[in-house]
Order: structure tokens, then sequence, then C-alpha cells
């Protein structure tokens, strides 16, 4: 199956995200255009697979079991990023930071905080990612898809509903291939001051160097994550190989190479920060695919 779009079979999700963990996708293809994603819904839906589609995986875990079906990842080969004015257009498998590098080389300001996020234009947008002081849905204006069956659509900043870590991508079913942002002119020193300044500060502040898919949960309404989970002493704290960073208490990191570690340590700390400080942590990040059956550790 899928021969024609040189899917690769059973492949270890722990080698397409960033925490470098999940079991086998039964199927992995990286298509090149709306007609081939729109292909490959047609024969994931012609043999009855679900389909996941996926960006760079920073957000991800995918669990020990792996993921039935097909998986679609947007990503290496649709980069294509063009510039008009103002206006940046990129394919939704562009990396943020070479988007990012594409405004300050042309003078645009706006996307200065989105340099250092480790995903794609799609993963972006579905995640209305953000950081300091910006966020996608600040700039973009029009999000370009299809759904699955084929039927192509532009939506507007509005249509989106961007909110905290939060749009319109899920509830809709769609499938991001082309965002457009809509930047500002600015000074081209000022912009990459500013790129090396937040760059540095996540640097300093993140742990960089291991394995993670960045802030684990969202920032609790008045209060922020980290410092509930530093509060409550678990900074060290470790299950398995599943590690809360001594960097960044809000990280989650995997020194090892079992998703149900990092499950079991995320409830833990979910656990613990409820019944000591009374807030209720939620995921950020996704979580996809299948545990392994009982007995069967990854
Ligand atoms: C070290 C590190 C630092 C990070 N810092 C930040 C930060 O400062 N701010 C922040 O917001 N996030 C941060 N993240 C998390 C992550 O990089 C972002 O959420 C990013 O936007 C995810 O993009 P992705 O391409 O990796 O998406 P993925 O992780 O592959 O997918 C995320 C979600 O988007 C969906 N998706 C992906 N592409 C598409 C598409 N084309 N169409 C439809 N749905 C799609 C997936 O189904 C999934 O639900 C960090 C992660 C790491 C590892």
């Amino acid at each position: 199956m899928f021969e024609s779009f040189n899917a690769i079979v059973n492949a270890p999700m722990s080698e397409h995200t960033t925490l470098k963990l999940g079991g086998p996708a039964d199927y992995l293809v990286f298509p090149r255009s709306e007609d081939e994603i729109d292909a490959m819904f047609s024969e994931a839906g012609a043999n009855n697979l679900p389909v996941t589609v996926i960006g760079h995986g920073s957000n991800l875990l995918v669990l020990d079991g792996g993921i039935r079906g097909l998986v679609i990842c947007i990503g290496k080969n649709m980069r294509k990023i063009t510039r008009e004015g103002n206006t940046i257009t990129a394919q939704a498998g562009a990396m943020l930071g070479s988007v990012a590098v594409e405004a300050a080389d042309a003078g645009l300001t706006g996307l200065e905080f989105a340099s250092g996020i480790p995903g794609t234009v799609g993963g972006g947008v579905t995640m209305n990612a953000g950081a300091y002081d910006g966020e996608m849905g600040q700039v973009v204006t029009r999000v370009r898809g299809i759904y699955p069956g084929g039927k192509a659509v532009t939506l507007s900043r509005e249509e989106m509903d961007f909110r905290y870590r939060h749009s319109a991508v899920t509830e809709k079913n769609l499938i991001v291939t082309e965002v457009t942002f809509e930047l500002r002119e600015g000074d081209p020193a000022e912009i990459r001051a500013k790129m090396s300044e937040l760059n540095a500060r996540r640097a300093e502040k993140q742990p960089l160097d291991v394995p993670s898919a960045g802030s684990t949960f969202k920032r609790p309404e008045g209060f922020f994550a980290a410092a509930l989970i530093d509060q409550c002493g678990l900074k060290g704290y470790s299950i398995g190989g599943a590690r809360v960073s001594m960097k960044h208490a809000g990280f989650l990191v995997n020194t090892g190479n079992s998703s149900k570690d990092f499950l079991d340590l995320m409830h833990k700390v979910q656990q613990i920060v409820e019944e000591r400080v009374g807030v209720k942590l939620e995921p950020e990040i996704k979580i996809v695919g299948e545990e392994l059956p009982s007995g069967k550790q990854g």
C-alpha cells in the first residue's frame, strides 16, 4: 500500500519526533502537494485506514504501540517560502525558524518570537504557537488547507479562532497546506538582534540538549506550570527514563526509550501538583497512537 508515495512501512516514530519516543507508524509518507495529500487520503479511505497528520513532531508524544494506519508528515517536501512586499507565504512544511530568517533578511518584523520554535508553519498554526511577546495568531492573515475528501479552503484570521495554544484546525479537521503572514517593515539589524536575544534567553533557560517536546503542560490561568512543578519539589523527579528537567521544570525530558514512562511521569506530576497546590495541569503536547498491550514494555 502507498507504494506510489514511497511510503516507509513500520516507520519508528522515535525518529520523527523531537522527544525521540514512539513505536512504529504502519505507513509514513511525505507529500509534495495538496493533490498528493488528497490522493493519500483517498487510498487510506479505500483501505479503511485511519490517517494522522503531523509536522516536525516537536509537540507530540507518540505512544509505544505506534500509530495504526497512515501518518502524513507535512514537512521536508513542502517547504517553499515566497515574499511579496510585507507578505510572506509559506508552505505548511516550512520550519518556523526559516520563515523568521526570511523575514529578517527582507527587513520585516513580527516573526522574531518564532525563530526558536522548532516546528513547522502548519504545526505552529494548529497550536497557535507562541513565545515571549508573540504568537502565530498576531501575524497570520490567511490559512489555506484541504479537508479529507479534497475540498480546498482559505480561512481568514477570524475564522481560525486563534486562542492560547488553540486554533480551529483540530475542530475543523483541516489539513493546513499554506500560511500567509502579514509583517511590518523594520530595521534588519534590530530584527536580528531581537532574534539573537530571544534565542540566547531560550538556551539559557531551556534544556535544549535533551529530547523534549517543549513545555509539557499549558499555562494554567493565573499561574506558570514550571513554577508550580518546582514549588512541589519535582525538579529532577523521574520515572524510568522520563525526567522533570533540572533546568526548567515545565519541560519533561526523555533520557530513555519508553513513552509509558513519559506518560506515567506526566500523570504523576499532574496528580502531585493538584494535591499540593490545587491546580489542574492540562497537557500542551498532543498524545497520539496506542499503548503496547500490558506486559510488553517499549
Ligand atoms: C525545545 C522545544 C521548544 C519549544 N518551544 C516552544 C515555544 O516557545 N512555544 C510554543 O508554542 N511551542 C514550543 N514548542 C512546541 C512545538 O515546537 C510547537 O507546538 C510547534 O508549533 C509544533 O509544530 P510541529 O510541526 O512540530 O507540529 P507537530 O508536533 O508535528 O504537531 C502538533 C499538532 O499539529 C498538528 N499538525 C501539524 N502539522 C499540521 C498540518 N499541516 N495540518 C494540520 N495539522 C497539523 C498535529 O496533528 C498535532 O496535533 C517547543 C518544542 C521544543 C522541542
